[in-house]
């Protein structure tokens, strides 16, 4: 894949003097947001297994005092707890939880999904993202302030997805949800965001996924396309993150240029040649 562009900030820094983790901060939509958090004067944790991608990211954005690589699994709730905790020690709190790891898990006709795949797809992307929620709440109801993340997807909103994922990212909404809910009462927000189509390593891991995603990619990626970049999605994630967003919780900002709601493309599924 591609490297992601550096991103140029302008204007006043948006995240001077915050503190932020980002889960699968090595690659795709994770490392564009590094980038702009980092841009924006953010310091960043990146917590992902990809260990030589994230410690070159974390050198790339500035190094030591800026940004610092943790190796975290998060289907394992003491990596996690352990890259909270760092976050703190490191650069003294918590302001951002960006709960973004993700696989694409199993890409089959229902009746031939294997249960161990949808268990292992479970860990990642719904256990990953609860313990994230649950860690970050750890340090954040008592420091009263913060924002968590989690990426969903449209997939979240619609029923066109491979089935385990969808149902999953389904649950990422009500996990926001149920989550902004309870920790109201202690002014943290919860969000997610919603990408449509984006590019990225995840899609090396779906049979056919990047012939599918580049060709459905138009040579303009503009609104009239149904595939974006990584970049625009980390833009979306910066507002839910900045106290531009300080009244907006419990929301999913879907990032797809209107392709969920007025789509031109055949079904996905059909693309991807599932019976
Ligand atoms: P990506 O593969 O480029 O990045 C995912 C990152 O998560 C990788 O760095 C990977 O090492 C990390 N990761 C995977 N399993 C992990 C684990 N157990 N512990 C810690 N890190 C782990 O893919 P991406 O497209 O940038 O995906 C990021 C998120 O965006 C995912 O949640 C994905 O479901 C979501 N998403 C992607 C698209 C898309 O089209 N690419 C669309 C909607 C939503």
């Amino acid at each position: 894949m591609a490297a992601v562009n550096a991103v140029q900030r302008t204007g006043a820094p948006r995240l001077e003097g915050k503190v932020a983790v980002i889960t699968g901060g090595a690659s795709g939509i994770g490392e564009a947001t590094v980038r702009l958090f980092t841009a924006e004067g953010a310091k960043v944790i990146i917590a992902d297994i990809k260990d030589t991608d994230g410690e070159k990211l974390a050198q790339e954005v500035g190094g030591f005092e800026v940004a610092r690589f943790i190796h975290c699994d998060v289907t394992k709730e003491d990596n996690i707890a352990a890259a909270v905790d760092l976050a703190v020690s490191a650069f003294g709190g918590l302001d951002i939880m960006y709960n973004n790891a993700g696989i694409a898990g199993p890409w089959t006709a229902i009746d031939e999904t294997p249960a161990e795949e949808l268990d292992q797809i479970y860990m990642v992307n719904f256990r990953g993202m609860f313990l994230g929620v649950k860690h970050a709440a750890r340090i954040m109801k008592s420091r009263q302030k913060g924002s968590i993340i989690n990426t969903a997807s449209v997939a979240a909103h619609t029923g066109c997805g491979p089935q385990a994922y969808t149902a999953l990212k389904h649950g990422i909404i009500g996990l926001t949800r149920t989550a902004a809910f309870e920790l109201r009462h202690y002014q943290v927000r919860v969000n997610a965001v919603s990408p449509g189509g984006v590019i990225t390593n995840l899609w090396d891991t779906v049979p056919g996924g990047r012939r599918l995603i580049e060709a459905l990619a138009t040579e303009k990626p503009d609104l009239r396309s149904p595939v974006t970049s990584a970049e625009n999605v980390a833009k979306a994630v910066l507002f839910l993150a900045s106290d531009d967003a300080g009244y907006v919780s419990g929301q999913s900002i879907i990032v797809d240029g209107s392709h969920t709601v007025a789509p031109e493309t055949p079904a996905w599924n059909n693309d991807a040649g599932i019976p």
